[in-house]
């Protein structure tokens, strides 16, 4: 905040005088909305259902006099609603790869694309925009006092002439519900942020709410401690100030639209044509206060059966393979990092790459977390190299950059005489940089195999991942 300050004050000298009428920002007024929810009228017992023109919208009436109800799932499915860049699968696996009694569990999530021009390329990211999960719809709509306006068709009509309707939300004369936002565009269990707290402060009358509320304004760290430490949620936080309700009128602008995951495609489109398949870590975790915390987007992916419909995108890959495929390449993925390994594996093998592929996959356990190991014992079959570094079953720990050393003359070799590419996926901890000391220590005398001094074997790494495009990291 004192960078904004400091930025816009540093501005205003450049910019034109203000027009007269202009009127000095109160952060505790409310500024007149961007967007109305208006609610479809009812004809003959019916709505009058749209076909996305915006021509509806001068036809619909204030959202207090519609009737109907409808439900989210008539309204979720359709293709309108649809983002633009998304397509349609449906999910065909959802299994649990980790034992029930494992610490983590992780899945293996299958989605077949239901276009059959939709495509991927190998190493892209596949995009997913969660849902909020009933109980916390229902929880907010009571929180809130909007239990029954919660199934009501309505549109969304844009009042300001420069503000259009963000893409994360149906658009203009498309029906929706406030249900139906809830659970799919708007995100209430997002961590409150200051601007959060600005506008509970404008709609709150009860003084002892508008002083605490004054207070996380003022200071930054009243904030980390009550929202940011527990990962404390919008829903919770409207439990805690009871008297403060987020107006219909306001709603589309206060909440922040729900944020799209991003998953490493698992597999190769030429292994598994028309299909996606992913490996996905629930976040279930406990707080300072003990509280349980599960990820949006993980615990919703847990619920899918088979046959459920998502939507998703594909963003183009950070990881690219080698144009040559007989150029040597090292993968390197612990944990779910082993996602985008295993699509290029599979490619390399298709390839008949399999001699010029070394794997390093890290997990805690042979038998309990070993992901894809069928498919590691395939490749090894094909003459790849594959490394495994569980970490857990034995008493010392060994990581992948453990294994990396281990295999000195051999990496040596690889990336100075055979000028191989190196990838690295998974977490974005401190295993990158260790990885990448790893590397620079085989390639090193230190070693006993390198030729290069300490600094330049590092040096000699950090320009094969920034400059000489031999190197890439996709971490998260
Ligand atoms: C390019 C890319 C590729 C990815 N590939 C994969 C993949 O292949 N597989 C995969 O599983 N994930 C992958 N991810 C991560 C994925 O996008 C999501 O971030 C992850 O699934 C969690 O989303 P969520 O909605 O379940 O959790 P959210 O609701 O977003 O919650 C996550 C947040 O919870 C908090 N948190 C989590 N654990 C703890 C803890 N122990 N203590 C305290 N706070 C915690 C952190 O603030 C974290 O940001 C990838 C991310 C990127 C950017």
């Amino acid at each position: 905040m004192p960078w904004l300050d400091r930025t816009v004050n540093a501005m205003l000298p450049y910019l034109p005088p203000p027009s007269p009428s202009y009127q000095p920002y109160q952060s505790t007024s409310l500024p007149p909305p961007l967007y109305q929810l208006c609610v479809k009228p009812v004809m003959n017992g019916s709505a009058v259902y749209p076909n996305g023109g915006d021509d509806m919208v001068d036809t619909v009436l204030p959202y207090r006099s519609a009737q109907l109800r409808i439900t989210d799932d008539q309204l979720t499915n359709r293709q309108e609603i649809m983002e633009p860049g998304t397509t349609w699968a449906r999910l065909t696996k959802n299994k649990r790869v980790t034992p029930e009694d494992w610490w983590q569990d992780v899945r293996e999530i299958e989605l077949e694309l239901e276009d059959p021009k939709a495509s991927y390329t190998i190493g892209a990211v596949c995009s997913i925009r969660p849902k909020s999960s009933s109980q916390d719809v229902e929880r907010f709509l009571k929180l809130s006092d909007l239990e029954a306006e919660a199934d009501k068709p309505m549109t969304i009509k844009e009042l300001c002439i420069d503000q259009p309707v963000p893409w994360s939300l149906p658009r203009p004369g498309l029906v929706t519900t406030l249900r139906t936002l809830l659970t799919n565009h708007l995100d209430i269990r997002a961590t409150p942020k200051k601007s959060f707290f600005e506008w509970m402060r404008r709609f709150t009358q009860d003084e002892r709410e508008q002083e605490r509320l004054d207070e996380f304004i003022a200071d930054p760290d009243e904030i980390h401690t009550y929202a940011t430490r527990p990962s404390r949620t919008i829903v919770e936080t409207l439990a805690d100030f009871r008297s403060t309700r987020i107006p219909m009128s306001h709603i589309l602008e206060v909440l922040q639209p729900i944020r799209r995951r991003r998953f490493s495609i698992a597999s190769s489109p030429e292994a598994h044509p028309h299909r996606v398949q992913l490996l996905v870590a629930m976040v279930d975790y406990k707080t300072n206060l003990s509280i349980r915390r599960q990820g949006l987007c993980s615990s919703w992916l847990k619920t899918l059966q088979e046959g459920e419909r998502v939507s998703l995108s594909f963003e183009d890959p950070t990881l690219f393979l080698p144009k040559t495929p007989n150029t040597p390449v090292i993968l390197i993925g612990p944990g779910t990092g082993v996602a985008p390994m295993r699509a290029f594996a599979e490619l390399r093998i298709r390839q008949g790459e399999g001699a010029n592929t070394i794997l390093y996959f890290g997990c805690r356990s042979r038998t309990q977390d070993l992901f894809f190991a069928d498919d590691w014992k395939e490749m090894e079959s094909k003459s790849a190299r594959v490394r495994i570094a569980p970490s857990r079953d034995q008493p010392d720990k060994v990581y992948v950059q453990d294994l990396i050393r281990q295999d000195a003359e051999v990496i040596n070799e690889w990336i100075v005489d055979r000028q191989c590419h190196v990838y690295i996926s998974g977490s974005s901890n401190s295993m990158p940089k260790s990885v990448r000391g790893a590397l620079a220590w085989c390639i090193s005398t230190e070693s006993g195999y390198g030729l290069l001094s300490s600094e330049e074997a590092t040096a000699y790494v950090e320009r094969m991942f920034e400059l000489g495009g031999r190197g890439a990291e996709e971490t998260w």
